[in-house]
């Protein structure tokens, strides 16, 4: 049976990294990094998504704010109010959670965020540097799975790895994470990595699946991988989140894409829904947080 890896256990480890290097640099005199967090509207997913990381800068002692704008804010108004953040010399980095309302344009909004201070990562510049192997943001979710491998001391290197998902904040940035060369700024895999989409013939993705040392499935679609489609011994990595009601209890609960009492059988290693990327995520985006508070990337 798959070791199942603690997401909780892993994102307190990150997080306890944080606070112990903000207690250093506060004990030295000097101010807190402050993150900056914009929801537009009343996604209730989006809700709890912004509590989770709100909790956990009160955790690390990252100083944050959360602002809430009505559904019916202009283009220009939430523009304007990351600018201001933009030109706040005490602000370290700002993120809007997506999705925004449809009258306003989401990569308008990912560019607005000057880069230095982009802590998910999707400005144009730092997707252009993610690609190009450059030092940069890594959005949290994919620099989520590069941490899970890494400490839980999965082989990367040569090994085969399978991405379902293809979106431009989770599946490409994991594909592209796990392909490129390990010997540039952002550490990545040298993995063979094929990547997986909703065009991807039905009868088709077990073949691809099961070529899989690692397994990394983001498309939202609860049980998309069943125990067949595994290869024994894999890695599975879920990044999905559903919320399904229980046929049982009848309440509604949160599942991934795999399906994990039967993948759990035959995998080496898997991360559960929920309890797994979910929290891992968050604290990457702690690091992210205090990496622009360092100014550890250069920008020039
Ligand atoms: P998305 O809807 O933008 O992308 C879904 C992707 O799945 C698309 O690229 C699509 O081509 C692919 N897809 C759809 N059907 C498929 C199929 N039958 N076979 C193979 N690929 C298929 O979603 P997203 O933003 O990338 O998020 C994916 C999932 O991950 C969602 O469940 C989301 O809630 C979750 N998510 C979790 C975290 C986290 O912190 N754990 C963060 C972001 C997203």
């Amino acid at each position: 049976a798959a070791k199942i890896i603690n997401g909780v256990a892993l994102a307190k480890e990150i997080k306890d990294e944080v606070k112990n290097e903000i207690d250093e640099v506060v004990a030295s005199g000097k101010r807190r990094p402050k993150l900056i967090v914009i929801r537009v509207g009343e996604d209730p997913a989006s809700k709890t998504y912004v509590k989770n990381k709100i909790k956990a800068c009160e955790y690390t002692g990252i100083e944050s704010e959360s602002i809430t704008l009505p559904t019916t804010v202009s283009e220009d108004e939430l523009l304007n109010l990351i600018n201001k953040q933009n030109n706040d010399d005490s602000v370290d980095g700002i993120l809007v959670q997506l999705p925004v309302p449809e009258h306003i344009t989401e990569r308008k909004v990912c560019n607005a965020v000057t880069p230095s201070k982009d802590v998910d990562g999707f400005n144009v510049i730092n997707v252009g540097r993610l690609c190009s192997d450059q030092m940069t943001f890594i959005p949290a979710t994919p620099a989520g799975v590069m941490e899970v491998i890494r400490r839980t001391g999965i082989e990367t290197f040569g090994k085969n790895a399978v991405v379902c998902g293809r979106s431009k904040n989770v599946g490409m940035p994991c594909a592209m994470l796990l392909h490129a060369d390990g010997k540039y700024e952002t550490q990545a895999g040298d993995a063979t990595v094929t990547l997986c989409h909703r065009y991807t013939p039905p009868e088709q993705l077990p073949v691809f699946t099961k070529t899989a040392d690692i397994l990394v499935v983001a498309c939202g679609i609860p049980k998309l991988i069943t125990a067949d489609m595994v290869k024994e011994g894999a890695t599975v990595i879920d990044i999905g989140i559903n919320r399904i009601v229980d046929e049982k209890t009848g309440k509604t609960k949160l599942v991934g894409d795999v399906d994990f009492e039967e993948v759990a059988k035959k995998a080496g290693y898997i991360t559960p829904v929920p309890g797994g990327m979910g929290p891992m995520t968050v604290a990457m985006l702690m690091k992210n947080t205090m990496m622009a508070y360092k100014k550890e990337i250069n920008f020039d």
